[in-house]
């Protein structure tokens, strides 16, 4: 057997009928993490072969197999953690099925010479493992055990502790005692303390500085997470699967206050490191806080000595180890919605699985969006998505992104011909793509968007796209959010979107959700807003209200939107439940956390040539007067929402003949918008298409793009 970058290749002999079972089983055994690709078989000379051997690694071509993510500790692994005399409790136990992959390789063929498992030489127990064809370990890469292995060492209290029965028992005291401890996990560094000790987890809130989402919470196991969160079927599937994601679920009984901040989610992940069982047996609590160990929109640190640096400031002590994190992954985020998994964040466990194309995309890099950037390069005709990078603002972030395009071109021998980004000139991914010396194109953001779901679900012809988002930069520079398109992945047609309104401060109507509260009411009410003595309008003081109107009325830093996001901002705000916003996307959150699932009323709009909702907005005011929960008044507006999705599609059905709906963009992150529009569509026969393994939100958009950008190609467009 040779492992090859492009293949695996076989050589077996045998008679015909033991070949046959032997290529069929191939298929049958496969692990539960593996992905084949296809099979094909050939006829060879004879050779005599005399036992099984796995001949040296060889680079035979440019293409290349996939590389692995990384994969959670397997249950034989964490039985021979009990009883392998040179593996008791060892905290990086591994086999073929478990362990580092991703996060460790450096290039390809996958073998350890290229991963940081380098430095450590193998013992001669691990390598009678290696090569020992009947054995779990034949072959794993990473294979380690006590005596040849990377080791912890905890840095508490100015003193470096490595025994690790020690550093067990002190990390087990340190949390039971409410302190905060940063630890090294397996794409990068975590924050951790108890769960239900409400002084902990508000004294990380306090130090980890303008953190407002809510932490992710690690449960000891499947049990005790059932106490706190409601979970179906599917739900924990995703939690027990090798991947391991972080997965939004409803709460079922209250952890520390400060963990959700008044949402009655719970964002629960299971152990998927060997260390998180062994500290799970020590500490006898059912869950630990595991947030991401960085400072406020910095990449998630994986450097021990930016670790020390940084991160012992803000905990009490340090747990790291010795092998380095060669590419940073954080905690992957899904939701599930209609018994199907969504992707919110796609990271450690998903990254880097190409995505199987319908046509060639072979040296196509596309650079995302902005905010919540992911970069995609295209190779042969697999679309290869990065790791979650994050917020390109912010200096740190960037260079991950430019260095992690410069690693995935290597790691994946791409050779670049056609650069794709936003038509935001300003983003800097846009700027990146510009300054890159080959040919680029730029694709509308929320074209980009339906076309990353078309990607996902191998569709190319005409569809309905009904694209949701907070923000994009249209053609018209106006700001685009609330788009119905009629389009392909070459073109498309922009059949209608939400009546524009003024931004009120621009950019920093993003944090302040009042802004845009205040630019419907005024749009509706004009001055007479004063006197509706609202109750969100007591937040604002008289002056800002008064500079805000002022400049609504010049049009002084009033940029036009459509967008659907500023839309679910101004109700929040208006309805008194977010008028200042702690964290991306907070409004919408918010206002989704309080809906009455019960109630099936809504609101009027209008249909004209957009989509009018001043009528929505009014009998919202007078829900607001008459002392209409909140919960009901939030019901009512997703509710004209979904209607005023389904009415468009409706008509364009009528008008166009097309029936493939396709759904993308942030807004449907909102599991009660995304669940009951695509209930509703697929009752009234439509064929529906929402993202699964790809984000809906801007982590979504360089798939798109890619996609956009191959067609265009083909079509000899660019
Ligand atoms: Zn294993
Ligand atoms: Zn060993
Ligand atoms: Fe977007």
């Amino acid at each position: 057997m040779e492992n090859r970058n492009d293949c695996v290749l076989i050589k077996a002999q045998g008679n015909q009928k033991n070949i046959k079972k032997f290529v069929s089983s191939i298929a049958k055994f496969a692990p539960e993490t593996s992905h084949i690709e296809s099979i094909k078989t050939a006829p060879i000379d004879w050779e005599n072969f005399s036992d099984f051997q796995i001949t040296k690694s060889k680079n035979i071509s440019e293409a290349i197999t996939e590389i692995s993510p990384d994969i959670a500790v397997c249950s034989e692994c964490l039985m021979d953690m009990k009883v392998q005399s040179n593996r008791i409790n060892y905290p990086f136990i591994n086999c073929t099925n478990c362990g580092p992959r991703f996060s460790i390789v450096k290039d390809l063929p996958y073998d350890r010479e290229k991963t940081t498992m380098k430095k450590f030489i193998m013992c001669d127990d691990c390598r009678k493992e290696y090569i020992d064809v009947s054995n779990r370990r034949f072959h794993a890469q990473p294979v380690a055990c006590i005596n040849c292995g990377p080791e912890y060492e905890l840095v508490f209290n100015n003193k470096s502790i490595k025994d690790f029965d020690t550093i067990l028992r002190i990390f087990s005291e340190l949390i039971n005692n409410g302190k905060i401890i940063a630890v090294k996990g397996l794409g990068g560094f975590h924050i951790a303390c108890d769960a239900n000790n409400e002084r902990a987890v508000s004294r990380l809130r306090e130090l980890k500085n303008r953190e407002g989402k809510p932490f992710a919470v690690m449960f000891s196991n499947l049990k005790s997470l059932k106490e706190y969160a409601v979970v179906n079927k599917t739900e924990e599937m995703r939690l027990l699967s090798w991947r391991r994601p972080i997965l939004i679920l409803k709460e079922k009984k209250k952890l520390a206050e400060s963990v959700s901040i008044g949402f009655r989610t719970i964002g629960a992940m299971l152990p998927y490191m060997p260390f998180h069982y062994l500290i799970f047996e020590n500490l006898k609590i059912p869950a630990i806080v595991l947030t991401s160990g960085n400072i406020s929109d910095e990449p998630i640190i994986v450097d021990n000595d930016k670790a020390k640096n940084t991160l012992s400031k803000i905990s009490d002590a340090l747990l790291i180890y010795n092998r380095d994190i060669y590419n940073r992954t954080d905690d992957s985020v899904e939701m599930v919605v209609n018994k199907k998994a969504r992707m919110i964040r796609r990271s450690r466990g998903s990254a880097p699985s190409p995505i199987r194309m319908s046509r060639d995309v072979d040296g196509i890099v596309a650079t995302g969006a902005e905010l919540v950037n992911c970069f995609c390069v295209g190779k042969g005709d697999q679309a290869i998505l990065s790791q979650h990078i994050g917020d390109l603002k912010n200096l740190e972030t960037f260079d991950f992104f430019s260095e992690t395009i410069d690693q995935f071109i290597k790691l994946f021998r791409v050779k670049p011909k056609l650069i794709v980004c936003d038509k935001h000139p300003d983003y800097l991914s846009t700027k990146y793509a510009n300054d890159l010396k080959f040919k680029t194109i730029s694709v509308q953001h929320h074209h980009a968007h339906i076309a990353s779901c078309m990607a996902e679900h191998n569709l190319d012809e005409k569809v309905i796209g009904v694209s949701f988002d907070g923000t994009g930069y249209g053609d018209d520079h106006k700001v685009w959010g609330g788009e119905f398109l009629i389009c392909d992945l070459n073109e498309y047609e922009r059949y209608t979107h939400f009546e524009y309104i003024p931004i009120p401060g621009g950019d920093k109507a993003i944090e302040e959700p009042w802004r845009m509260g205040i630019s419907y009411l005024y749009k509706i009410y004009g001055a007479d807003l004063y006197e509706s003595s609202l109750p969100f309008l007591r937040n604002i003081k008289n002056e800002d209200l008064d500079i805000i109107i002022r400049a609504i009325e010049k049009g002084i830093n009033c940029p036009l939107t459509s967008s659907a996001g500023r839309l679910f901002d101004a109700v929040a705000a208006i309805i008194d439940l977010c008028t200042f916003s702690k964290f991306h996307a907070e409004a919408p959150m918010r206002l989704e956390s309080v809906v009455d699932k019960n109630c099936m009323e809504q609101y009027n709009f209008q249909m004209a040539s957009t989509i009018i909702v001043e009528q929505t907005i009014r009998e919202i005011v007078d829900d607001i007067k008459k002392n209409i929960p909140i919960s009901i008044i939030s019901a009512k507006f997703h509710n004209t929402i979904i209607s005023i999705i389904f009415t468009v599609v409706n008509e364009i059905y009528k008008n166009f003949n097309i029936k493939k709906v396709v759904l993308s963009g942030g807004t449907f992150q909102n599991k009660y918008i995304l669940g009951n529009v695509e209930k509703l569509l697929m009752e009234k026969k439509f064929r529906v298409f929402s993202h699964n393994i790809i984000p809906s939100n801007d982590g979504g958009i360089a798939l798109g793009q890619l996609a956009i950008a191959a067609k265009r190609r083909e079509l000899k467009c660019v």
